[in-house]
């Protein structure tokens, strides 16, 4: 994310990141979620589903933000995303950091 100047609480800020989800076979192809994705995440795939049709594949992962519109916007409820979280969720202070513990 750019911004115009440096914000001064910068390093409170955190921009959501998401991991996209398709259940291919429930896609009917009508291709909302392709169009209106506001970061351009998805394309249209080569395969062809159960149904017969080209379901969405996620063609740039760094560039979703988890803001959900594909998920309100499909009419067959094919595709959602979920928070990918901004630290690993195991991190923790290392074994080696000086602490002489009690
Ligand atoms: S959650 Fe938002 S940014 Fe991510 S793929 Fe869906 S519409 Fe695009
Ligand atoms: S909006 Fe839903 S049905 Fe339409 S192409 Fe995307 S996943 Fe498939």
């Amino acid at each position: 994310m750019k911004f115009w100047r440096t914000p001064l609480d910068l390093q409170d800020i955190h921009v959501s990141k998401g991991m996209v989800l398709i259940l291919e076979d429930r896609c009917k192809g009508c291709g909302y979620c392709i169009a209106f994705c506001p970061r351009d995440v998805l394309h249209e795939s080569t395969r062809f589903n159960a149904k017969g049709y080209h379901p969405p594949e996620v063609k740039n992962p760094d560039a979703c933000v988890n803001c959900h519109y594909c998920e309100i916007i499909c009419p067959d409820l094919a595709i959602f995303s979920v928070e990918i979280p901004p630290h690993p969720v195991n991190a923790g202070p290392s074994e080696d950091n000086g602490s002489t513990g009690s």
